[in-house]
Protein backbone atom coordinates (compact mmCIF):
# COMPACT_ATOMS: atom_id res chain seq x y z
CA UNK A 1 0.00 0.00 0.00
CA UNK A 2 2.52 2.22 0.73
CA UNK A 3 6.40 2.44 -0.32
CA UNK A 4 9.18 4.51 1.92
CA UNK A 5 12.39 5.35 0.57
CA UNK A 6 15.72 6.88 2.12
CA UNK A 7 18.42 8.66 -0.18
CA UNK A 8 21.72 10.04 1.24
CA UNK A 9 24.38 12.18 -0.36
CA UNK A 10 27.59 14.03 0.36
CA UNK A 11 29.60 16.71 -1.13
CA UNK A 12 33.14 18.06 -0.70
CA UNK A 13 32.93 21.73 -0.26
CA UNK A 14 34.23 24.21 -2.93
CA UNK A 15 34.06 28.08 -1.64
CA UNK A 16 34.83 28.74 -5.70
CA UNK A 17 31.29 27.75 -6.19
CA UNK A 18 27.69 28.56 -5.16
CA UNK A 19 25.75 26.99 -2.41
CA UNK A 20 22.59 25.24 -3.60
CA UNK A 21 20.71 23.74 -1.73
CA UNK A 22 17.13 22.28 -2.69
CA UNK A 23 16.75 24.40 -5.66
CA UNK A 24 17.70 27.62 -4.41
CA UNK A 25 20.59 29.76 -4.26
CA UNK A 26 22.31 30.10 -0.87
CA UNK A 27 23.78 33.34 -0.85
CA UNK A 28 26.58 32.81 1.71
CA UNK A 29 28.47 30.09 0.94
CA UNK A 30 30.50 28.05 0.73
CA UNK A 31 29.32 25.70 -2.70
CA UNK A 32 29.88 22.16 -3.23
CA UNK A 33 32.42 20.20 -5.45
CA UNK A 34 30.30 18.08 -8.04
CA UNK A 35 29.55 17.39 -11.73
CA UNK A 36 26.23 18.83 -11.66
CA UNK A 37 25.24 21.94 -9.75
CA UNK A 38 26.11 19.71 -6.59
CA UNK A 39 22.75 20.21 -5.40
CA UNK A 40 23.01 17.62 -2.01
CA UNK A 41 19.69 18.22 -0.75
CA UNK A 42 17.58 17.03 -4.45
CA UNK A 43 20.31 14.02 -4.72
CA UNK A 44 19.24 12.64 -1.72
CA UNK A 45 15.87 13.54 -2.65
CA UNK A 46 16.22 12.09 -5.69
CA UNK A 47 17.77 8.70 -4.33
CA UNK A 48 14.56 8.63 -1.81
CA UNK A 49 11.88 8.79 -4.50
CA UNK A 50 13.78 6.30 -6.69
CA UNK A 51 14.34 4.12 -3.84
CA UNK A 52 11.15 4.35 -2.62
CA UNK A 53 9.70 3.18 -6.36
CA UNK A 54 12.56 0.46 -6.41
CA UNK A 55 13.77 2.35 -9.90
CA UNK A 56 17.26 2.20 -8.87
CA UNK A 57 19.50 5.04 -8.22
CA UNK A 58 20.50 8.78 -9.19
CA UNK A 59 24.02 7.50 -10.88
CA UNK A 60 21.98 4.99 -12.98
CA UNK A 61 19.34 7.74 -14.27
CA UNK A 62 21.81 10.26 -14.67
CA UNK A 63 25.43 9.06 -15.25
CA UNK A 64 28.54 11.50 -13.95
CA UNK A 65 30.42 10.36 -16.83
CA UNK A 66 27.49 11.26 -19.25
CA UNK A 67 28.18 14.91 -20.28
CA UNK A 68 24.53 15.57 -20.48
CA UNK A 69 24.51 16.30 -16.55
CA UNK A 70 27.74 17.97 -16.63
CA UNK A 71 25.80 21.19 -15.33
CA UNK A 72 22.42 19.70 -14.33
CA UNK A 73 20.65 21.78 -12.85
CA UNK A 74 19.02 19.18 -10.03
CA UNK A 75 15.78 20.56 -10.04
CA UNK A 76 15.94 19.39 -13.54
CA UNK A 77 16.51 16.13 -12.57
CA UNK A 78 14.06 16.06 -9.84
CA UNK A 79 11.33 17.15 -12.15
CA UNK A 80 12.49 14.04 -14.37
CA UNK A 81 12.03 11.72 -11.32
CA UNK A 82 8.92 12.93 -10.00
CA UNK A 83 7.43 11.95 -13.72
CA UNK A 84 8.57 8.60 -13.54
CA UNK A 85 7.59 7.66 -9.96
CA UNK A 86 4.23 8.99 -11.08
CA UNK A 87 4.04 7.16 -14.15
CA UNK A 88 4.96 4.10 -11.74
CA UNK A 89 1.32 4.84 -10.13
CA UNK A 90 2.51 6.43 -7.26
CA UNK A 91 2.01 9.65 -5.45
CA UNK A 92 4.10 11.67 -2.88
CA UNK A 93 2.71 11.76 0.36
CA UNK A 94 5.19 13.63 2.22
CA UNK A 95 9.39 14.44 1.92
CA UNK A 96 11.16 14.52 5.40
CA UNK A 97 14.88 15.63 4.92
CA UNK A 98 17.89 16.74 6.92
CA UNK A 99 20.95 18.91 5.97
CA UNK A 100 23.97 18.64 8.02
CA UNK A 101 26.29 21.72 7.28
CA UNK A 102 28.64 23.64 9.69
CA UNK A 103 27.99 26.63 7.68
CA UNK A 104 26.27 28.55 6.38
CA UNK A 105 23.00 28.84 9.19
CA UNK A 106 20.34 27.28 6.71
CA UNK A 107 17.27 28.83 9.37
CA UNK A 108 16.58 31.60 7.08
CA UNK A 109 16.18 29.89 3.87
CA UNK A 110 14.69 26.56 5.07
CA UNK A 111 10.94 28.27 4.37
CA UNK A 112 12.51 28.80 0.56
CA UNK A 113 13.57 25.70 -0.08
CA UNK A 114 10.51 23.86 1.13
CA UNK A 115 8.14 25.84 -0.93
CA UNK A 116 10.99 25.41 -4.45
CA UNK A 117 10.89 21.70 -3.10
CA UNK A 118 7.27 21.21 -3.44
CA UNK A 119 6.88 23.35 -6.48
CA UNK A 120 9.52 21.03 -8.58
CA UNK A 121 7.95 18.15 -7.26
CA UNK A 122 3.96 19.44 -7.42
CA UNK A 123 3.01 18.88 -3.83
CA UNK A 124 2.05 21.35 -1.83
CA UNK A 125 4.99 23.07 0.98
CA UNK A 126 2.94 21.03 4.35
CA UNK A 127 3.86 17.94 2.76
CA UNK A 128 7.90 18.71 2.55
CA UNK A 129 10.42 19.14 5.81
CA UNK A 130 13.52 20.20 5.61
CA UNK A 131 15.26 20.25 8.87
CA UNK A 132 18.81 21.52 9.20
CA UNK A 133 21.80 20.64 11.68
CA UNK A 134 25.43 21.67 12.24
CA UNK A 135 28.31 18.44 12.11
CA UNK A 136 29.02 19.81 16.16
CA UNK A 137 32.82 20.71 15.14
CA UNK A 138 32.98 16.92 14.15
CA UNK A 139 33.67 15.16 11.16
CA UNK A 140 34.19 16.61 7.36
CA UNK A 141 31.01 17.89 7.91
CA UNK A 142 31.89 19.62 11.43
CA UNK A 143 34.78 20.90 10.02
CA UNK A 144 33.37 22.57 7.02
CA UNK A 145 34.58 20.30 4.38
CA UNK A 146 31.51 19.20 3.50
CA UNK A 147 27.68 19.30 3.42
CA UNK A 148 25.69 16.24 4.03
CA UNK A 149 21.79 15.71 3.40
CA UNK A 150 19.46 13.21 3.91
CA UNK A 151 16.12 12.28 2.93
CA UNK A 152 13.13 10.26 3.26
CA UNK A 153 9.62 9.98 1.44
CA UNK A 154 6.18 7.74 1.58
CA UNK A 155 5.10 7.02 -2.35
CA UNK A 156 1.19 5.82 -2.07
CA UNK A 157 -0.42 4.40 -5.05
CA UNK A 158 -1.95 6.99 -6.83
CA UNK A 159 -5.34 5.43 -7.34
CA UNK A 160 -5.75 5.71 -3.45
CA UNK A 161 -4.98 9.67 -3.54
CA UNK A 162 -7.66 10.17 -6.47
CA UNK A 163 -10.09 8.04 -4.23
CA UNK A 164 -9.00 10.46 -1.20
CA UNK A 165 -9.73 13.69 -3.36
CA UNK A 166 -12.87 11.89 -4.93
CA UNK A 167 -14.15 11.61 -1.20
CA UNK A 168 -13.51 14.78 -0.10
CA UNK A 169 -15.34 16.44 -2.87
CA UNK A 170 -18.25 14.13 -1.95
CA UNK A 171 -18.16 15.48 1.72
CA UNK A 172 -18.33 18.92 0.31
ZN1 LIG B 1 25.27 14.51 -5.22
Amino acid sequence: MFRTGIGEDVHRTDPSRPLILGGVLIEDGPGLRGHSDADVLLHALIDALLGAAALGDIGEHFPPADSAFREADSADLLRRVVEIVRRDGWEIENVDSTVHAEAPVLRPYKAAIRDRIAAVAGIEPGRVSVKAKTGEGLDAVGRGEAIRAVALVLLVPEAAVRARTGDEKAAR
